[in-house]
């Protein structure tokens, strides 16, 4: 199996000023300075990405992401952001196609997949979100959500475009609720996104593209979810936004025993 480092993304929501965020990127550089283990990568809103870029000046392991953009380059999309306007800030990922875009902003699967586009073009890593409802699990269409999602957000990405891509699976029940899924559950549905993977995009992509797991990742969970053999890193919401429990996550899956 292809050595996959992890990748562990805190996604803010609209939290944080700008004054905030200073404070809490000095507080999470003291917490992980030097720790190169794993690529993190932290995502406030878009108000507070400079102030964040300037704060982790100088300390190489820690980047910066948005936490949505739009597919278009420039011109009449008032209170849009542009890729090139991310990356003119030196923002390196952008978290795309979050279940709350896409449940209380109307996003489709053709529009991610479009976003993503953009974002190649405007050299971002797209971090891209698939997950299933409660009822669809219920009612047994967690794989077909899966499917439909993998194939419609991806579709047409070349081989460089989905190494430059990061998988979240965010099960929406998960989502900021408490309820975690249990590592056999997400281990199956990141097994089933693999698989689809290797059908799409062939054996080297399957082999290299890094799966996140998100929803209520904690540090007390996040060791179990971590070592699962397709599990290999975690989109944080809540406790992304205290230093110390982001840092327990992150280094997690590299203590021996149970944080
Ligand atoms: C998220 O927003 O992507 C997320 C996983 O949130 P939480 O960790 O709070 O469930």
């Amino acid at each position: 199996m292809a050595y996959r480092k992890k990748i562990i993304a805190g996604n803010w929501k609209m939290n944080k000023s700008a004054t905030e965020a200073r404070v809490l990127v000095a507080s999470i550089i003291e917490e992980l300075a030097n720790f190169d283990q794993a690529d993190i990568v932290l995502c406030p809103p878009y108000t507070s990405l400079q102030a964040c870029v300037e704060a982790l000046e100088g300390t190489g392991n820690i980047h910066i992401g948005a936490q949505n953009m739009h597919q278009e380059k420039n011109g009449a999309f008032t209170g849009e952001i542009s890729a090139s306007m991310l990356r003119d800030l030196y923002v390196r990922y952008v978290i795309l196609g979050h279940s709350e875009r896409r449940q209380y902003f109307g996003e489709t699967d053709a529009l991610v997949n479009a976003k993503a586009k953009a974002a190649f073009a405007g050299s971002l890593k797209p971090i891209i979100c698939v997950g299933e409802t409660l009822s669809e699990r219920e009612s047994g269409k967690m794989e077909a959500v899966i499917t439909r999602q993998m194939e419609l957000s991806f579709a047409g990405f070349t081989e460089e475009q989905w190494l430059e891509t990061v998988v979240a699976y965010e099960p929406v029940w998960a989502i900021g609720t408490g309820k975690t899924a249990s590592p056999a559950q997400a281990q199956e549905v990141h097994a089933l996104i693999r698989a689809l993977i290797l059908k799409a995009a062939g054996e080297t992509v399957a082999a290299k593209i890094r799966i996140q797991y998100g929803g209520s990742v904690k540090a007390d969970n996040a060791h179990e979810l971590l070592t699962q053999p397709d599990i290999d890193g975690a989109l944080v919401g809540g406790d992304s936004l205290e230093s110390r429990s982001f840092a327990a996550i992150i280094k997690a899956p590299f203590a021996e025993d149970k944080v």
